[in-house]
């Protein structure tokens, strides 16, 4: 499943920080808005997954949480960045953004000038914070 992949994504980061060193007590995850994830499901898998590394690595990571971050666009030709919400966007079209992030250049362009040559600046994948 999904969440459980992104999940064990995460766990490996984890594990590799302190592998390499660093001190891991509490991490926070940050996933992106375009990031379709079922928060609940992914929440447990990763509680599973830390409760695995303690018991069979002795890697102990205390608690984490998970925040959302929001996705921003900026136009290479004019400069101009927005967000999700500030764009003119049908609603079925957002949740096919929310799957597939790479067709919001096939249908949509930048808000001030039209250009369909704009960058995904933030809210893509998952990120992983030493808290
Ligand atoms: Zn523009």
């Amino acid at each position: 499943m999904h969440e459980w992949a992104l999940a064990e994504a995460v766990a490996r980061t984890v594990e590799e920080l302190v592998v390499k060193g660093r001190d891991v007590r509490e991490v926070e995850v940050v996933l992106g808005e375009l990031q379709a994830v079922d928060e609940g499901v992914f929440e447990l898998a990763l509680k599973e997954l830390f409760e695995e590394m303690r018991r069979e690595k002795g890697i102990d990571v205390q608690g984490f949480k998970i925040t959302r971050e929001k996705a921003a666009f900026k136009c290479q030709v004019c400069g101009h960045t927005w967000t999700l919400e500030e764009w003119p966007v049908k609603e079925e079209f957002r949740e096919a953004v929310h799957f597939v992030p790479e067709v919001v250049h096939s249908h949509y362009s930048c808000p001030r000038c039209g250009s369909r040559d704009f960058e995904i600046t933030a809210g893509r994948g998952v990120k992983v914070r030493v808290i």
